[in-house]
């Protein structure tokens, strides 16, 4: 199955999630671009340098750096076969930048999965976000607990939060999403493949919505060949 795809949708609504699930049942790669800002901060290299100040204030990145970013990533052998974007694009410019980065590899989006999620959830779920430092496992207190608290379910790595979901940055990164990443979803409607779902639904039945979504554009990409 081709799978070209956009997971879009305010921070907490639950992409990363959702695409490490989609990752791996279909075996392609899920590329977010926090993460790879955030890898790139820790080592300090001169991208991760440049981004870090923007990312602790929940600013955006200039479009140019993460562009070069998600461009080097997409040609890695892992990526040809699909891809799944998590916080990229998130500006109309990247969105133009990533369409013409396709067109030019003779390759199209197939499917942007755009989660709809209410503002309360979301900054309930931000404020409730412990991450893996080892692998990268997201809970979610008090919904997805670990077994043993602040020690990681899969590799006993230790738990953490993340610098910007404190409440004040937080909003500022919801205000900066309604102003410049929430268009998208208009750009992305006009083209046709734009899919909404719920982000206010628990992981486990959004996956199971999301199943059932993916089930028929697999069936339908098989008739159109
Ligand atoms: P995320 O993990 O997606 O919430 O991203 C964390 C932070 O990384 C954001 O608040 C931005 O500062 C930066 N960032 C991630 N993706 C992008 C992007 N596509 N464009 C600009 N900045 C980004």
């Amino acid at each position: 199955m081709r799978l070209n795809v956009i997971l879009l949708g305010p921070p907490g609504a639950g992409k990363g999630t959702q695409a490490e699930i989609l990752g791996s049942s279909y075996g392609v790669p899920h590329i977010s671009t926090g993460d790879m800002l955030r890898e790139a901060v820790k080592d300090k290299t001169p991208e991760g340098i440049e981004a870090g100040a923007f990312m602790a204030r929940g600013e955006l990145v200039p479009d140019a750096l993460v562009i070069s970013m998600v461009r080097r990533r997409l040609e890695r052998p892992d990526a040809q076969k699909g891809f799944l974007l998590d916080g990229f694009p998130r500006t109309r410019q990247q969105a133009e930048d990533l369409d013409r980065m396709l067109k030019g590899i003779g390759r199209a989006l197939d499917i942007v999965l755009y989660f709809k999620t209410a503002a309360a959830v979301v900054l309930k779920r931000l404020a409730g976000r412990w991450l893996c430092r080892k692998c990268g496992k997201i809970y979610n207190v008090p919904n997805v607990m670990p077994k043993k608290a602040g020690v990681c379910d899969l590799c006993e790595g230790v738990l953490y939060q993340r610098e910007d979901d404190k409440e004040e940055t937080i909003l500022k990164r919801l205000k900066v999403y309604e102003d410049q990443t929430a268009a998208l979803i208009e750009y992305y409607r006009r083209t046709g493949i734009l899919r909404e779902v719920s982000g206010d639904e628990e992981a486990k039945s959004l996956s199971a919505s999301i199943g059932r979504l993916f089930g028929s554009l697999e069936r339908g990409q098989k008739v159109s060949g």
